[in-house]
């Protein structure tokens, strides 16, 4: 399987990082080696020192699919989790001033922590769905998916075009602002409305 990530998609977190809007979303991957077993702590990397947390709604892809219209989109994921882009933020602002890829800063072993899938049938809109992290006690991200610039479906168009979907990828969908640094011993909580769908230790 392959996750594949979309960047830019909050005006917020665009803000944020002194970003620009592009016209179409931002993508990038990460390998199967990014997943983290559950109840696994994330381990802070020997190669970063300044490691951020970037809470996503992730979409479970469940069927195989190319150059998939808009308007077909929603039936090729059938549930939603949420999940941590965790990002070395030292290393891809270097990337990004030399112009370079990112997967140093993005695709790392254990990047990509994800809760369990629930059916999106059990929501009643997830096209305005809110989510949100908590580091230790304070809530540090909060987003909601009508913020979105490019939708779930508009998402699942435009990456279907390069690259093939298949049964059992995921897309983070971008991050909310408020994203931030993670040290040993906090803990970050992942809620999906009230409900608490994540949790990771750092070490
Ligand atoms: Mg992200």
């Amino acid at each position: 399987m392959k996750i594949i990530c979309i960047g830019r998609n909050y005006s917020e977190h665009i803000k944020e990082l002194n970003n620009k809007q592009t016209e179409y979303p931002v993508f990038f991957l990460k390998p199967d080696t990014a997943l983290i077993q559950k109840h696994m702590p994330f381990f802070i990397p020997p190669f970063s020192k300044l490691i951020h947390y970037e809470v996503e709604i992730v979409l479970k892809i469940c069927k195989v699919g190319k150059h998939i219209q808009t308007k077909f989109a929603h039936t090729y994921y059938d549930s939603i989790g949420l999940g941590i882009d965790f990002t070395a933020r030292d290393i891809q602002n270097q990337c990004k001033k030399l112009g370079l890829p990112w997967e140093a800063a993005k695709a790392f072993d254990f990047s990509a922590p994800v809760s369990q899938f629930f059916l999106k049938s059990k929501f009643q809109d997830i096209n305005s769905l809110s989510f949100s992290l908590k580091k230790n006690d304070e809530i540090v991200q909060n987003g909601n998916t009508s913020e979105m610039i490019f939708s779930f479906d508009e998402i699942i168009a435009h990456v279907s075009k390069y690259i093939t979907l298949k049964t059992g990828d995921y897309i983070f969908t971008g991050t909310p602002s408020g994203v931030g640094q993670v040290l040993p011993n906090d803990i970050l909580t992942g809620f999906i409305e009230d409900k608490q769908v994540l949790q990771v230790k750092i070490k």
